[in-house]
């Protein structure tokens, strides 16, 4: 495969940008090689510089359920653009988004609009400290929330740590007040609790964490949570920036049965376009500017180019909930594939799936949290990655990142998908 272009492009990169590329996880710097530029995509497909075709496991961190550019989503965005990229002021769409999202996410009552998940998280923790009175958060090991200062603490040694920066220019002041957690550890949760009575503002957390590789929560956890939080008088916060519309139209939340106080989203809500959106129950929404007083604001909030691509996608998925059972049908058929594989080879690894989420762990522990996350093998996960690029499926360059599946693979799509796994399967246990 030829990737001369992309080898060109990515050098010239480096003397203009930051390690050559607009986010870190971006590089390939966990994988070995240099990053892939593309020039298009449509449908379940990406096309890079050099001309060659990959089936897209990404769909961009997870915003393209529906594969790319999407008929409906690139009309709407269109359209928009017609009308003016932007107006700073109030617009219908902005209200019309809103109405769907406090339909379909069953925490959401108010809803905020703000442009990434990162302000989301941000935001909904400055409401939570405001309505609470109280300054501390838990946040759990192996959860990522954007990155926000608070939320870039170290996975420490343990539940009870008292949170150190992991990323100079956090300082210390505001590391403390982020407490960690394991996840799927409530008596762990319990304990911090206890040590920091009428300290805690929120618990936030990733119901159904992608972010280091996809792990489910065990039964009870969440409810644990809730009736914690609710006895405590702590704002449960679930970030749903990448499980909000993908596990269900209303989310993890939905599909668990357990409600938050507030939920951040991003991604979908989007359908491509920078957006994110933080919401819940009104009576702490109620404490958001200009309503409260809890200061939160945005030059290109509410976007009409954005809301109306992700107005658009919404009403989508609402108009059309066969599209879930059509994700998690592809998904699960990749994920007997596979196994089908590991049965063959004799290899013992860990798949974690729900819905169109899922990861293949290279170990053969369960994984459960961020430690077990870690026993990975991440040296044959590269070797991995870059094979089955070859092969022209385009996995997250990371051991600890969910994958996304789409709506629009194929069944081809799926059988390819599953015979470049064997194969580079295969060659990496040779
Ligand atoms: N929260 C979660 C669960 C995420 O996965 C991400 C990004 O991947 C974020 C927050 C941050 O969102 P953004 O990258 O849009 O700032």
């Amino acid at each position: 495969m030829k990737i001369e272009k992309s080898k060109s492009l990515f050098s010239r990169a480096k003397n203009y940008i930051p390690g050559g590329v607009n986010s870190p996880v971006r590089a390939f710097k966990a994988v070995g090689g240099d990053p892939i530029f593309f020039k298009s995509a449509s449908g379940a497909y990406m096309y890079d510089e050099d001309g060659n075709k990959y089936i897209d496991m990404i769909n961009s961190w997870g915003p393209m359920i529906l594969g790319h550019a999407h008929e409906e989503v690139e009309e709407a965005i269109i359209k928009a653009v017609r009308n003016s990229p932007s107006f700073g002021a109030p617009a219908e769409r902005e209200l019309l988004i809103a109405e769907l999202i406090c339909e379909m996410v069953p925490s959401v009552e108010r809803v905020r609009m703000v442009n990434s998940g990162t302000e989301a998280t941000m935001s909904a923790i400055r409401v939570a400290r405001g309505y609470t009175g109280r300054d501390k958060i838990i946040k759990f090991d192996g959860c990522y929330h954007g990155h926000g200062d608070s939320f870039l603490i170290a996975a420490g040694s343990g539940a009870m740590t008292m949170g150190t920066p992991n990323s100079p220019g956090v300082t210390a002041g505001t590391a403390k007040d982020t407490l960690q957690a394991n996840f799927n550890d409530l008596e762990g949760v319990k304990q911090v609790v206890a040590d920091n009575k009428d300290e805690i503002a929120a618990i936030i957390l990733e119901p159904v964490p992608g972010n280091m590789g996809c792990v489910l929560p065990q039964q009870g956890f969440l409810e644990g949570l809730r009736q914690l939080c609710d006895e405590e008088g702590i704002v449960l916060i679930f970030d749903e920036v990448m499980s909000g519309f993908r596990l269900a139209k209303g989310g993890a939340q939905e599909r668990l049965g357990v409600i938050p106080d507030m939920t951040t989203l991003g991604k979908i809500i989007g359908g491509g376009m920078p957006v994110g959106a933080y919401g819940g129950k009104k009576e702490i929404m109620d404490y958001v500017s200009p309503q409260g007083p809890v200061y939160q604001a945005g030059t290109l909030s509410g976007n009409p180019v954005a809301m109306a691509a992700g107005h658009t996608i919404l009403n989508y998925l609402y108009d059309h909930p066969e599209t879930y059972g059509k994700l998690e049908s592809n998904t699960k058929k990749i994920v007997a594939g596979y196994k089908e594989t590991l049965d063959v080879l004799g290899l013992d690894m860990t798949i974690n799936q729900i819905g169109s989420m899922y990861s293949l762990f290279f170990t053969d522990s369960q994984v459960t949290d961020f430690e077990s996350a870690k026993k990975c093998d991440t040296a044959a996960f590269g070797q991995y990655f870059n094979l089955m690029l070859q092969h022209g499926i385009y996995l997250a360059p990371s051991q600890f990142e969910t994958l996304f599946v789409s709506a629009v693979l194929s069944d081809e799509d799926i059988q390819d998908i599953i015979s470049a796994n064997d194969e580079c399967l295969r060659a990496v246990m040779d």
